[in-house]
């Protein structure tokens, strides 16, 4: 078993029928480009920026951050390294910075949130990641995005960096891709409208299931409300999917979800395009993905869309998969 699965880290990640999709790694640090080859991802869905902060004495200069976003883009070469802004607050602080206290973090002041109200701190990431596009394929990732404007309000933020650069002959990707994560269900209700902005979407699933049930993604006594394929979440995912595609912008998962074995065929059958996890998940997703059908998924995810619970969608993977691996 172990061996079969070794074979699946050089294939391409394709159905039966020829549909191609993409199965990436997450990574919080440029060194793990190094596992993410190893385990033949197709590049990186998800590169969380937080260490760099996390792991100082101080907020990064843009020299400190582009030195770790290069070494990442001309790791992956040739493929796609999507860099996601700073997501700090909420759980997560700094030493050398004092947040708000807050009644309730994983809803206050945290990620864009923070970012848009501190330009300066912002802005020197987006110089940051600007310059490294020149030397790989970078895409820039908002995190946290509710609404319309603070995705306009970002953008802008990377169109007034690009000016800065330009005046200065500073080289950059003149054709970056920025794009969002979709973790609040405001976004992925409203995607098709985003989707006339925002390059491309990653659904963050782990704070999407924990902000459409109400249900602290830490809090072991409510762990029974994770749910990923129950039909509200399995829904949220389908909209923002065919939002994304309606403007033609690709549509991929960064939450743990993505690897999961029973939600890969339904997530095929709802037309995602890229599934990006922890490295070491990879041989197995490629495998689940090289292993079936695009049609028949198709069937399945229109079925489980129309389920009520999460059980009754699991079983209808169950049989799915025992029929067809
Ligand atoms: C998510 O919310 O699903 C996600 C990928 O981001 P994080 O786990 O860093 O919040
Ligand atoms: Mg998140």
């Amino acid at each position: 078993e172990q061996e079969k699965l070794k074979t699946y880290i050089n294939k391409e990640s394709v159905t039966l029928d020829n549909h191609k999709v993409l199965v990436e790694a997450n990574i919080g640090k440029p060194k793990d480009c190094v596992n993410a080859n190893k385990y033949g991802a197709e590049g990186i869905g998800l590169f969380r920026s937080e260490f760099l902060y996390m792991e100082n004495d101080h907020f990064p200069t843009e020299e400190e951050q582009f030195k770790a976003y290069k070494e990442a883009v001309e790791a992956m070469k040739p493929h796609m390294v999507v860099i996601r802004t700073l997501d700090i607050g909420g759980d997560k602080k700094l030493s050398y910075f004092t947040f708000p206290t807050e009644m309730n973090p994983f809803l206050g002041y945290r990620a864009i949130r923070f970012c848009l109200d501190n330009p300066e701190i912002f802005k020197t990431q987006l110089r940051a990641l600007l310059r490294a596009s020149a030397f790989g394929k970078l895409g820039i990732m908002f995190p946290m995005i509710a609404t319309i404007d603070e995705f306009k309000q970002a953008k802008q933020m990377v169109e007034e960096c690009k000016k800065e650069l330009k005046t200065k002959s500073i080289a950059f990707d003149e054709d970056i891709q920025v794009g969002m994560m979709v973790e609040i269900p405001a976004a992925a209700i409203n995607a098709e409208n985003f989707a006339k902005y925002a390059d491309f979407f990653s659904i963050g699933t782990n704070d999407l299931i924990q902000y459409s049930m109400a249900a602290d993604r830490m809090n072991q006594q409510v762990s029974y409300l994770y749910q990923p394929t129950n039909p509200s979440i399995l829904n949220l995912i389908n909209m923002t999917i065919q939002g994304g595609h309606k403007y033609n912008r690709w549509v991929g998962m960064c939450g743990e979800m993505a690897g999961d074995k029973t939600a890969i065929p339904l997530l095929l059958g709802m037309g995602l395009d890229a599934f990006s996890m922890s490295a070491p998940s990879i041989p197995k997703a490629r495998m689940v993905i090289d292993n079936l059908k695009y049609s028949d998924a198709k069937v399945l995810a229109t079925e489980a869309l129309k389920q009520e619970t999460s059980q009754q969608v699991q079983q209808l993977v169950n049989e799915f998969l025992n029929k067809n691996n």
